[in-house]
Order: C-alpha cells, then structure tokens, then sequence
C-alpha cells in the first residue's frame, strides 16, 4: 500500500450546474493546499455541462485538483445523438473517466461489454477509467459477491494491455450501499478489494495487481473515512453524496 499513493474521487452525480461547480472547487481549494498533495490525489467528476468552468478555475488557479467525467462513449466520433466522446474530454484536461457505475448499468441497461468497450475508450483516448464493480443485497445474500466482482473486473479488462491494467483505478461499490447512508464494515471492504487485487494478479502479475488503486464507494463520509481507509487493500474512496460539501469532501482528502 505504501506505493500507492491514495485517490479520493468526489462523484456530483447529476448535480450543481457549471455556476455551483466552480464554487464547490472553489471551496475545495480553500482547505486542501498544496502541500496536502503529496499525500492523496482528489479529483472531482462533474456533469459534463461543467467540466469546461471547472477546467478554467483548475487551470487559472493552478490548483493540483484534478478532474474527470461519469461516463463517455465508446465511439470517439460519429453518429451518436447526445453522447460525449474521449477525444472531447481528453481535449478538456479531463485525467479521469468513471465507468460501469451501478446507476448506468441500472438505468441506462449498460453491460459488461459495452463497459469494456468504455474503458479500451478512455485508454485510447489517454485517459484513466475508474471501473465501478459491485453487487446488489441479493448477490451479498448468497454470498456470491466476491465471484460477482471478479467476473465484473474480467470482462472490463478484457484486450486491456498489462501496462494499462496497472494505471487503472477500480471502484468496489456495492450497490446496497449506495446512497443509502448503509456502509459496508472495513472488513467488507477490504475482503472485496483483496479478492479484485488477487483476481488481477492472477490475470496479469503482481507487479501490474501492487499498482492499481481500488477504492472503495458506498456512502463514504468524513465520519467513516478514516477506518475505511485504513484497510490495507482499499487504496481511496469513490464519494457521491458527501463530495457535494467542500469542506466535508476536503476532510475526507485528508483522512487518506
Ligand atoms: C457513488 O455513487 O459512487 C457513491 C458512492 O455514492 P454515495 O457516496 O452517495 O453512496
């Protein structure tokens, strides 16, 4: 874990237009400094609508925050009415992409083929993908979860390079924690994120498992980061709900 430095990646899901986002990193930017950088990485991941005015305040304040999106298309071109491609948020600085986030697989009927097809994408197009995996209450009941994350990660990392794999940030998000306030233990979440390191490991080699960062995702907040992330598997934290206050998610940050 020591040679992975840390990543906590604040989710807006849909939220904040492009006027809220730029006071919401400006808030950021108030209480994490420079010097906290060293020690984590934080990103956010707006709605594309503010990816442009986020890209100004980061570029025109120098701020180490970096930034991202929620989802791209698989094409990088072409005929595909209302979609965002990776050669557009790569051309906006963007550094990552989420995909295959359980809300997407859910509502928008995304599969793992069409994840990887989104994840060769962002590589193609220079940018790190953060793959969301996770189970729902069902799968946990059977205790089918640690099989159900795998087989996710398999099929996202399919024709993916070993040099690739080993930059690509997993997210374990088990859908029952999601927004429901219900986190899952630290033992949870590290018995989860361990399984995916040996599960890549065993795909690719231990050199390309030690680099990739897994986080953990499921109602993360500043009360529980900190025992969350001391979990020697669970590299950082994907946050939806509580990456919308400043000072809230820069507290997280400094928990890594
Ligand atoms: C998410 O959507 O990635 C997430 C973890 O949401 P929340 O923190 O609100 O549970």
């Amino acid at each position: 874990k020591t040679v992975r430095k840390p990543l906590i990646a604040g989710n807006w899901k849909m939220n904040l237009n492009h006027l809220e986002a730029i006071a919401l990193v400006q808030k950021i930017a108030f209480s994490l400094k420079e010097e906290h950088y060293a020690a984590v990485d934080a990103t956010v991941l707006p709605p594309f609508v503010d990816i442009r005015s986020v890209q100004t305040l980061v570029d025109g304040d120098r701020l180490l925050l970096t930034y991202g999106a929620q989802d791209l298309s698989p094409h990088d071109s072409g005929a595909y009415t209302g979609d965002v491609s990776g050669p557009m948020l790569a051309k906006l600085g963007c550094t990552f992409v989420v995909v295959g986030h359980s809300e997407r697989r859910q509502h928008h009927h995304e599969d793992d083929q069409l994840v990887n097809a989104k994840v060769r994408a962002a590589f193609r197009n220079g940018l790190t993908p953060i793959v969301c995996t996770g189970e729902s209450l069902e799968i946990r009941e059977q205790l089918g979860h640690l099989e159900h994350c795998e087989l996710q990660i398999d099929a996202a990392l399919e024709g993916v390079s070993a040099e690739q794999a080993a930059s690509v940030v997993i997210a374990y998000e088990p859908v029952w924690a999601i927004g429901t306030g219900r986190v899952a233990t630290p033992e949870d979440a590290q018995q989860v994120c361990a399984a995916i390191r040996r599960r890549i490991a065993g795909r690719f080699s231990a050199e390309v498992a030690d680099a990739v960062r897994i986080l953990y995702g499921g109602s993360v907040k500043a009360a529980n980061a900190g025992e969350l992330l001391a979990a020697p598997d669970v590299d950082g934290a994907l946050v939806g709900g509580a990456s919308l206050d400043g000072a809230e998610f820069a507290t997280i940050c400094l928990a890594a």
